[in-house]
């Protein structure tokens, strides 16, 4: 939360601009509020150093601390310190104070919520008690006419400036949890969908076709002998090959055909909507695709994969009884001699015993 390049700079960049905006605003505020009662000429000059000097100081102040998130929540402080104190300065008239002091407060929940409306209270009344030391106590609680309009830039625009901050936050916010979610649904190393965001959507395909009656296929992948090429070409060239099969996949399916990494060397695939004649083709077209890959830095480098099927039919219990078929297929094509593709068995088809192995 600290670090210098992590959330604190950007917290520190985020107040910036709303600050100069403010501490102009409250300038004209607090001037129209002091003019009347004829204030040392120091006061003068520590009002313009707050207005328009101190945003650019806490900015560079708190941007070039090791700590900037801590740094901000100082100057936060410090501005309800001087909020405080120019309450003090105007001799509490009602709406010059009440706009600076809820203003501040205003930015100390966007900033820090319950625990900064606190400390930010405090601050203000150490401003108050350190005012009334400086400059004696006095009440005035008649506003004017003009002191009214001083007050309404800073009453109608640094809501909208603040607003719009949040706002932009809020969007911010958002995106990175539709991110987050994506990334949580993702295999790192392929991209594709890890296995429970494949089986999640294997669960809803399942109730699909069952209540559709659709034609769908899920195919288990696994790539043939891939401890022998991790153990001679390095496990760098087998994360590489993994990448491949994952590009493979996507060339070869269609889009309404969803891809994950089971796990290890497998893979899986829903295919959706698609005949057995259909899947096959994709999934011989996959291994075909696969088995074709050369790499001139690698020649002897060489891939098959070998492919189990289990079509969708009315007898399956459950979805894992569905991947449990798929994995049976899958079996069977490793022990008929790998680099293949095999349908499930179970419930064999004139169109299934016309396909070569
Ligand atoms: P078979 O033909 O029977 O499938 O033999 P195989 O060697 O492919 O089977 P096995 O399941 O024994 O080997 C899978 C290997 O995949 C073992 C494991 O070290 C490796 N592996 C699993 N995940 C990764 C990974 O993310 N990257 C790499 N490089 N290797 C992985
Ligand atoms: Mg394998």
């Amino acid at each position: 939360m600290d670090n210098r390049s992590g959330k604190g700079l950007s917290f520190v960049k985020r107040i910036y601009l709303p600050r100069i905006l403010g501490m102009a605003m409250g300038l004209l505020c607090v001037a129209a509020a002091v003019a009347p009662l004829s204030p040392p000429p120091w006061v003068w000059l520590l009002m313009l150093i707050n207005g328009l000097l101190w945003p650019h100081v806490a900015y560079r102040w708190a941007s070039r601390s090791a700590s900037p998130y801590q740094a901000e929540q100082r100057n936060l402080m410090l501005d309800s310190l001087t909020g405080g104190f120019w309450a003090a300065a105007m001799h509490f008239n009602p709406l010059p104070s009440v706009t600076v002091l809820s203003m501040m407060t205003m930015n100390n929940v966007a900033a820090g919520g319950k625990r900064l409306i606190v400390r930010g209270f405090i601050a203000q009344v150490a401003g108050i008690l350190l005012g009334s030391a400086l400059l004696g106590t006095g009440l005035q609680l008649h506003t004017t006419p003009l002191q009214i309009y001083a007050c309404l830039p800073m009453l109608t625009l640094y809501p909208m400036a603040l607003g719009g901050v949040c706002y932009y936050l809020a969007i911010k916010l958002a995106e990175h949890k539709r991110r987050l979610s994506a990334l949580s649904l993702t295999d790192s190393l392929t991209g594709l969908l890890n296995n429970g965001a494949w089986k999640d959507l294997l669960l809803i395909r399942f109730e699909t076709c069952r209540q559709h009656q659709l034609p769908s296929m899920v195919a288990l992948i696994d790539i043939d002998h891939f401890k022998s090429i991790n153990d001679t070409f390095g496990h760098v060239v087998g994360d590489c090959v993994l990448r491949q099969i994952s590009e493979a996949l996507k060339r070869n399916l269609r889009d309404a055909d969803r891809a994950g990494r089971y796990g290890g060397d497998e893979f899986c695939v829903i295919l959706t909507a698609a005949s057995e004649a259909q899947a096959w083709q994709a999934m011989e077209r996959l291994r075909e695709d696969v088995a074709s890959y050369r790499n001139p830095a690698l020649p002897h480098l060489r891939i098959s994969l070998s492919i189990g099927i289990a079509p969708f039919n009315a007898g399956l219990q459950s979805p894992e009884h569905w991947l449990e078929q798929a994995d049976k297929a899958l079996y069977s094509a490793k022990h008929r001699g790998r680099d293949r593709v095999n349908f499930a068995q179970d419930e064999p088809t004139p169109l299934r015993l016309a396909y070569p192995d």
